[in-house]
């Protein structure tokens, strides 16, 4: 299974545009988006779900039935606010059909509010610029910091201020992890979360002339590799993961196109979350 470590975290998963996309960050105990439902999905309790493109959202019933016949407690499940009465359906559909009641908790989601999924850890969605209404999030870390003015204060002096009930600490936010599920670039652009962020994990869905130019993969609401070239300067993070490529492109291709187009520096960054060869494709 490809997996990319970086300080914190880990990330693995598949992503192949229109078959599955499913991103696992073992460490923060998330799934995003779940167009099929590989086992290990199944051991993360949350979710979050971009759009209602099946390729993202399809494994949905499988991963909450599943997790209940495992005797697994119910997943947490984000989803933009605009899908939370059709799943609603959807999963009493299928409570319907299998004769028992699917449980999930269902969180339907606004872009630029946040929330909390662990003691710690704060979900924002992010409206981006897709064929369809969709979402990308941001994950940040929380930690309380004592208040610059209070630091190097001797420690009784702080008690005696907590005494008195000041304002001794504030909250420090730090994006860690970005997705953007399926946008166009200026989905991304508009963001400066996704841009600040450690870890990115961007959809490049188009790379070459060969399938579909920049404006072809406008049109279809998806980012071509030009244009993350074109506008690398911008993207301040520590490591880019690149997801959702066309099947059009045999994954030992993928480098090679990708480390022509990109400067060296840019192209240190970039971490390509290839799909496995199946025998027959042998
Ligand atoms: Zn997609
Ligand atoms: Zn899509």
């Amino acid at each position: 299974m490809t997996a990319f470590q970086f300080d914190t975290f880990a990330i693995e998963g598949q992503s192949i545009a229109g078959v599955e996309t499913n991103i696992r960050v073992p460490q923060l105990n998330l799934n995003l988006d779940i167009g099929r439902c590989p086992a290990a999905a199944l051991r993360l309790d949350h979710l979050a779900v971009s759009h209602g493109h099946p390729d993202h959202l399809a494994g949905l019933p499988y991963y909450v039935v599943t997790r209940q016949f495992y005797g697994m407690k119910p997943p947490t499940i984000f989803l933009p606010h605009f899908l939370i009465d059709p799943i609603q359906r959807l999963l009493a559909l299928w409570s319907e059909i299998q004769g028992f009641e699917l449980q999930a908790d269902l969180v339907g989601v606004e872009a630029g509010q946040r929330y909390p999924f662990r003691r710690d850890l704060l979900l924002e969605p992010l409206a981006v610029q897709h064929s369809i209404d969709a979402f990308g999030y941001v994950v940040y870390t929380r930690r309380q910091k004592l208040r610059p003015e209070f630091q190097g204060l001797p420690q009784s002096d702080i008690v005696a201020l907590k005494r008195s009930g000041a304002e001794l600490v504030y909250e420090q936010l730090t994006p860690i992890l970005g997705f953007t599920g399926d946008t166009q670039i200026e989905g991304v652009l508009a963001h400066s979360a996704f841009l600040e962020c450690e870890v990115l994990v961007i959809e490049a869905t188009f790379l070459d002339e060969r399938r579909d130019g920049p404006e072809r993969a406008r049109a279809g609401g998806h980012i071509h590799l030009d244009e993350l070239v074109e506008h690398s300067a911008r993207f301040a993070n520590k490591a880019l993961v690149l997801i959702h490529f066309s099947q059009a492109y045999a994954p030992e291709e993928i480098p090679g196109i990708v480390a022509a187009k990109c400067p060296s520096a840019f192209a240190e960054r970039l971490r390509l979350l290839l799909r496995k060869r199946t025998r027959r494709q042998r």
